[in-house]
């Protein structure tokens, strides 16, 4: 498929195969419909939606990168990784995926008993009720406890019961970011180290030498526009892509109305020679870093 560098793109999105409020058909629509000409689906854990939105994306004209999200094991914030251009039916990857969404499940009762201990009446098949597909999160938690009156916003179920810290926050069981790197690029991916705030390493020395790490192991791409950085910190997160030959990604990490948002590509400098950029260093493997 022919794109225009300049044309918009949003390489972060969810669709109802993980967290995300709209079936991968409906995605691909509202992309078209903002104009963008490429979406990669990174939904978490599950490449489910990927086949049906590149579908869509035929009929529809927009190009869909077949990607996902995962989380990888980090402290004191939160490490997520994305895997672009991604071979889905890599076995490897898979059978790790399913072991992760087996991993949620456990965690899905913990929570369960959790909010039944604090007098919260609810039950695992209410929230998959929530649920599109197989992966189970805590946003559909955060819906089933909205519309039974528990608490009134989706902020307010994370905040007072979700959150790691709160009331019925269970962990989820991580993979080591090496892992996870490795499983990417063992699928033909590219691995992008994704909202890097969400690290909370601030913004110097400890974010630049953590993102030295992940270079050694690999990563070929940091996720420089976000909705939530700052202009100062998409400054920051571009030098440190030129710096340490990465390349500059970015979206929005649309989930519809799962994230009281809808913001599909809105506002995101990004252009298409980012997916070209993406697909250039698949083709020619890793940029030596001096
Ligand atoms: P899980 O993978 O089940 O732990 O759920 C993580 C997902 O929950 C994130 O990717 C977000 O989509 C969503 N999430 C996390 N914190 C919040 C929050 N405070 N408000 C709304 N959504 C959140
Ligand atoms: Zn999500
Ligand atoms: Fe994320
Ligand atoms: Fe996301």
């Amino acid at each position: 498929m022919h794109i225009d560098p300049e044309c918009p793109v949003d390489l972060h999105t969810h669709t109802t195969a993980s967290d995300g409020s709209l079936s991968p058909e409906d995605l691909v629509d509202l992309a078209r419909k903002g104009g963008l000409c490429a979406i990669a689906v990174t939904d978490h854990d599950t490449t489910d939606g990927v086949i049906r939105a590149i579908e869509a994306g035929q009929r529809a004209g927009v190009m869909v990168i077949p990607a996902v999200e995962i989380s990888s094991q980090h402290k004191p914030g939160s490490m997520h990784i994305l895997g672009y251009f991604i071979d889905t039916g890599e076995p490897r990857l898979q059978n790790t995926l399913a072991e992760m969404v087996r991993n949620r499940d456990r965690r899905n009762l913990g929570i369960v008993e959790r909010l039944n201990n604090l007098g919260v009446q609810i039950t695992l098949e209410e929230v998959c009720g929530y649920a599109g597909g197989d992966v189970l999160g805590r946003p559909h938690f955060a819906r089933a406890l909205v519309e039974k009156g528990v608490v009134s916003t989706i902020q307010e179920a994370f905040d007072q019961y979700l959150d790691a810290g709160a009331a019925a926050g269970v962990p989820k069981e991580k993979l080591p970011p090496e892992l996870v790197i490795d499983m990417i690029h063992g699928a033909g991916g590219l691995a992008v180290l994704a909202h890097p705030y969400q690290l909370r390493l601030g913004d110097g020395e400890e974010l630049e030498s953590r993102v030295r790490r992940l270079c050694d192991q690999g990563l070929d791409g940091i996720e420089c526009y976000y909705p939530e950085h700052s202009e100062a910190q998409t400054a920051i997160y571009r030098s440190l892509a030129a710096r340490y030959g990465l390349v500059s990604t970015g979206g929005t990490d649309f989930h519809g109305s799962s994230k009281n948002q809808s913001r599909l590509g809105l506002q995101l400098p990004l252009q298409a020679s980012c997916v070209l950029e993406l697909a250039t260093r698949r083709a020619r493997g890793k940029p030596p870093r001096f």
